[in-house]
Formats: C-alpha cells, structure tokens, sequence
C-alpha cells in the first residue's frame, strides 16, 4: 500500500460484520475463561489483553497504522509526546549512562533530557545538529546508549541529517532515535535513512485538529541488540519481573523494543493515552496524507510572501530556496517540509507585539502544527522570564516570531498578514 492509502486502511482489516471504523474499546479491563489463560498474558507467554494502563486494543489498532507509516515493525501509543521521548530513551538507558543528543530540539524535550532525566542519573551530550565529524566523535562516550534528534527541530526548523547521525551511531553499536514529529511520515521516513526508533507528539499534525495530546514510539526494527548484548542488558538477559524472558531472543528484532517499553515502562509509569484518544488520532490520520501538502504549499506561499516584504527582517523556512536547511530539506523531504515558518521584523520585538494584536485568521497560542494557522511570539510568552541577552543566546531572538501555517484558503492568510504589518 502507498502512504494515501495507509492512512485510511493501515491497522485494523474487520472481518466479516465488524464495525468498519476502529471500534473505542472504552474498558479498563478484559476477562478470561480460566486463570491459566490469563497467567499466560501476565508471563508474555500468549498476547492479549488484560488491563488498559499498560494496553488497550483501540490504541494498538492506531498504533500498527503508524508502524506501517512508518515503515516500522512495531509501535505504541503514549499519553503525550513527552512520554514517548522518556520511554524512547528509558527503555535502553539507566543510571550511570549516556545519551547524545542534537541540541536544537524541542523545549520540553531539552527539559526533560537536561533537568529531570539528569536527575535520574542519565547523562546527555548536547552537540550542533552540524558540528564536524570530529566534534561529533568526541561526543560519545563507552556508556553510550543513543543518539537523538529531530527531522525538522521545533522551532529552530533545523533540518537534521538523519544519514550522517544514523551511521556515526552504528559505528558506536546504538540506535539513533528520530523525533519525526514536525515531518510526519508523509514527508519523511527516518527509518528509511537509517534511523532505528521513532518517536511522535501525536498531538501536532498526526491529530492535526487540536484535539488530543498523545504519543508515538515505533519501532524499525532493524538494530541488532544481540550484536551489542553488553551495552542492552535490559533486552538482551533476563526479565526476572516476567519469569525470566529475554525480549531479544524471545520477540526478535522486531518485537523486542517495543515488548519491553509495553510490558515494564507501561507497566510501572502508566502514561497510556485514553482509547477515545486514540480513536480521535485515527481520524486525524485518516486524512494526513491530504493535509500535508496542503500546510506545506500554504506554508510555501506564506513564506515567499514574507521574504518579499520590505517590513520583514529575515524568514526561516526549510522550503525557501536559500535557506541554510534548503538542500538539505530536498533530499529528505523533497514533497515538502512542513508549515511552521519563524521570521522577525525589521521593527524588532515592540513591532512583533503590534503585529500579533492586529491579526485576524492567525491565533495566538503556544501549539504548533495543526489545521488552524497560529502564531506565537516567544519572546513576550513562553520565553517571558529571559532577558534579550539570554533569548539570543538560546537561539529564540526577542524579535522572533513563530507562524504555524494551516490549511485555510492561503489568500486569507496572507491578506491577514498584510493588514496586521500595515
Ligand atoms: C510538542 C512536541 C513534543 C512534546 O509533545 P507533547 O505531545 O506536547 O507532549 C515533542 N517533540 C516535538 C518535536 C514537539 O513539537
């Protein structure tokens, strides 16, 4: 199947007088005929169901649709992007090892990974998405577990090459973990470049209508873990909190990560996205592959609008001919990239202000990447507490401005545009 079609059809086939649509399995637990059968399930020995917080049908039927976008083995839902990210890495890495990340990634995530998973004993390395090879050589560490970054980087529209970080992370025998958010599957596969896990914030353009926070991991199911036993203890000896099964021997390349994340992160953390969730997600999906080219020709004409615009001090986008990321964005994405643009005025901060408060069509608020166009100053939001020194060190100058393109008639956009920098 194309990606149009596995959009629509990917993850759940009803047999014959099923429901047609990905039925809301709304229960948070499911009965079994005899204890045997059941105590089955609790040694992973039969698959099944037994209790929502750690799997729910509904979500496993949105979650294989992903996989399949992805071109993944295996995947599962999580109640936000934030839980995907900490499972992506949790699930490999422990006290006393070490992560290496691209340091233009989304706030939240850099939060996550410099405060709190610091405090958990897991130390990162932070480099330039496009610092030399010997720069990126020095980073990694004997206690290496992963590599991490972002197709297109929230916000700073980096466009990271996946290729380059895929192959200096086999070298050092771990997984590169993509964050595919911003691209979506539509525009690129990671997997296809090398990458070995993906994660999501389903919350953006996977759900594409404001609707509901959630996650993705999948799985490409091509690292060997048995070939890096010594580094991958969790996959690789056994479980003792499931009578002793060893995930990569027992679920393969395939299953293994995936397993493992469900049955102990799951298990311990909870963080499951709601079924109902899940199934308002499927609906997003179901037209993504109609939605993407359409935020990206917005976005396209948006941004060539800006750039000729004598008001406007300077337009990142990775579509835009020139741009530092433009040829880089071919090759990864050559149908097009995504719709969020940053861009700043010439009148700097006090005129980005009065800009906003003149807008119509576009809404200020601090989401990103969805049907509705948006716009965010961080500067004057969620950046408030930073001095103009601090923002331009943070690469979030005073004067920047955060323009998530949706996919209204692109004309009302930008006469929007054009009557708030009037
Ligand atoms: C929003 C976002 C996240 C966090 O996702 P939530 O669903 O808000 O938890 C992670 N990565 C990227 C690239 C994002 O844009």
């Amino acid at each position: 199947m194309e990606r149009e079609t596995m959009c629509i059809q990917a993850g759940y086939s009803p047999k014959n007088g099923e429901s047609r649509m990905i039925p809301i399995i709304q229960s948070t637990t499911f009965k079994y005929d005899t204890s045997e059968d059941m105590g089955k399930l609790f040694d992973l020995e039969a698959s099944g169901y037994f209790y929502t917080r750690l799997q729910n049908p509904t979500n496993d039927m949105v979650a294989a649709k992903l996989a399949a976008l992805e071109g993944g083995t295996a995947g599962m839902l999580t109640s936000s992007g934030q839980a995907a990210n900490f499972f992506s890495i949790f699930n490999i890495a422990t006290c006393g090892d070490h992560i290496v990340s691209a340091s233009t990634i989304y706030g939240g995530t850099f939060n996550l990974f410099n405060v709190t998973m610091r405090k958990m004993g897991i130390d990162f390395t932070f480099v330039d998405p496009d610092c030399s090879d010997e720069e990126l050589e020095k980073a990694f560490r004997p206690n290496t577990k992963a590599v991490f970054g972002e197709t297109i980087a929230n916000p700073a529209l980096v466009v990271f090459d996946i290729e380059r970080f895929a192959k200096a992370a086999h070298a050092h025998g771990v997984p590169l973990i993509v964050d595919n958010t911003f691209a979506t599957p539509i525009n690129c596969r990671p997997i296809e470049w090398g990458a070995d896990i993906v994660t999501h914030s389903t919350t953006k353009y996977l759900d594409g209508h404001d609707a509901t926070v959630g996650g993705a991991i999948i799985d490409g199911g091509k690292f060997d873990w048995m070939a890096h036993a010594d580094k991958f203890p969790g996959l690789t000896t056994p479980d003792e909190s499931y009578h002793g099964i060893t995930y990569a021997e027992k679920f393969g390349l395939g299953g293994a990560f995936i397993t493992k994340c469900t049955a102990q992160l799951m298990r311990d953390f909870g963080s499951i996205q709601a079924p109902m969730n899940a199934f308002l997600l499927n609906l997003g999906i179901e037209s993504l592959a109609v939605r993407m080219p359409r935020h990206c020709e917005n976005a396209q004409k948006v941004a060539e609008y800006l750039s000729s615009n004598d008001k406007v001090a300077w337009v990142t986008y990775p579509g835009l001919p020139g741009d530092k990321y433009y040829e880089r964005a071919q090759k990864y994405m050559p149908n097009g990239t995504c719709g969020v643009i940053s861009f700043g005025l010439k009148g700097g901060r006090a005129a980005a202000e009065a800009f906003m408060k003149n807008l119509k069509v576009a809404m200020i608020a601090t989401h990103v990447a969805d049907a509705h166009t948006c716009i965010l100053h961080p500067a004057n939001s969620t950046h408030r507490q930073l001095t103009d020194e601090e923002l331009i060190a943070g690469g979030v100058g005073p004067d920047l401005i955060r323009l998530s393109v949706g996919i209204e008639n692109v004309n009302d956009i930008i006469a929007d545009i054009e009557q708030a920098l009037a």
